[in-house]
């Protein structure tokens, strides 16, 4: 069996997680989001293509949810103490090393789907994990506040600001000219089906979609996705912000219906949203229950997926 997903950070990677358990034969390639990237400290961090590795490799932060387990901050530390921000952005030390091999191998010319796999080799997180291009795409907001109306890097939004000031727009500069990473497509071509994990709609899985070649090659497929929101809110985070952004409400159907039947095949949502069952036409719409309390939990939902995804296939 071979199953494509494409994956933001926290969301997708703990899904990912319950795939492997409930699909362990299965050939797993993973289009990680890279519109969160960013440069600090002369690095380049790639915050959710990092989530995914931790994650699936062993080395995650739990409670967290990102970060390196028994993390400490002396690096952090010591930068603060030369008053070199920003300060908002936590690095931890061990994690600080992912972004020094990263930043040198991209600094010698490999490209990201290469230093990605190189990153691999020490975490085996047991899928093939591609970013979605080598190209750079930034996600960028659109906000107005006393600083005056301007367009800041989504980072600076999401932690800094906590999205607490509005986004007038949300857009992922640099994904006009971007190419699919090597393996996209293909993988995508020799998919038996997609799964698009509970990851947030518009700044994880949209700006997969949003590189050229991908979204098409991604509905030529049977999709089934799993909701990441739940009676009308995320589970965790603030994807209702993002949502608004766009003009999407914030609820199961409503993103449902922001990805498309021409996309969409099948859309699982939580017993919290029975009433969204559908099976007229378009979206094949399922409700069960869609928090990832633990793996087994997980691994529960994934199953859903794959047998949702096995009976909508022509
Ligand atoms: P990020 O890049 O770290 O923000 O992570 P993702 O984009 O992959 O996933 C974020 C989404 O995961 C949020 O919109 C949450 O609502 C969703 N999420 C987190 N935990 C759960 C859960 O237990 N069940 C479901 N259905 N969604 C979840
Ligand atoms: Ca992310």
């Amino acid at each position: 069996m071979r199953i494509v997903a494409l994956a933001g950070g926290i969301g997708g990677a703990r899904f990912l997680r319950g795939l492997k358990q409930a699909a362990p034969e299965a050939d797993i390639t993973v289009i990680g989001n890279t519109g969160d990237d960013i440069s600090l400290f002369g690095l380049r961090i790639c915050p959710d293509l990092d989530t995914v590795m931790y994650t699936l490799g062993g080395g995650i932060n739990e409670e967290q949810g990102w970060g390196r387990t028994e993390e400490t901050f002396t690096l952090r530390e010591e930068l603060a103490a030369y008053d070199i921000g920003p300060g908002w952005f936590t690095l931890g030390d061990r994690d600080f090393a992912t972004h020094i091999v990263r930043t040198q191998m991209l600094d010698a010319g490999y490209p990201l789907s290469a230093v990605t796999e190189a990153l691999c080799d020490r975490w085996r997180p047991g899928v093939r994990l591609l970013p979605m291009s080598d190209d750079r795409v930034e996600t960028h907001v659109v906000i107005e506040d006393a600083e005056g109306r301007r367009a800041v890097h989504f980072q600076e939004w999401w932690v800094r600001l906590h999205a607490e000031v509005p986004a007038q727009g949300i857009g992922a500069v640099g994904a006009e000219d971007a190419k699919p990473a090597p393996g996209v497509l293909e993988a995508l071509d020799a998919a038996d089906f997609v799964i698009l994990p509970p990851s947030n709609p518009v700044v994880s899985v949209g700006t997969i979609l949003s590189v050229p070649g991908i979204r098409a090659a991604v509905a030529a497929k049977t999709v089934v996705g799993v909701s990441p929101i739940i009676g009308g809110a995320p589970v965790r985070g603030m994807a209702d912000a993002c949502l608004t952004a766009i003009g999407v409400e914030t609820s199961a159907g409503a993103v449902a219906a922001h990805y498309g039947p021409d996309l969409l095949d099948g859309w699982l949502v939580d017993t919290a949203d029975a009433g969204l069952e559908d099976s007229s036409g378009g979206t094949v719409i399922r409700s069960r229950p869609l928090l990832m309390t633990d793996v087994d939990a997980t691994a529960d939902i994934a199953r859903a997926a794959i047998d949702l995804a096995g009976e909508l296939r022509p």
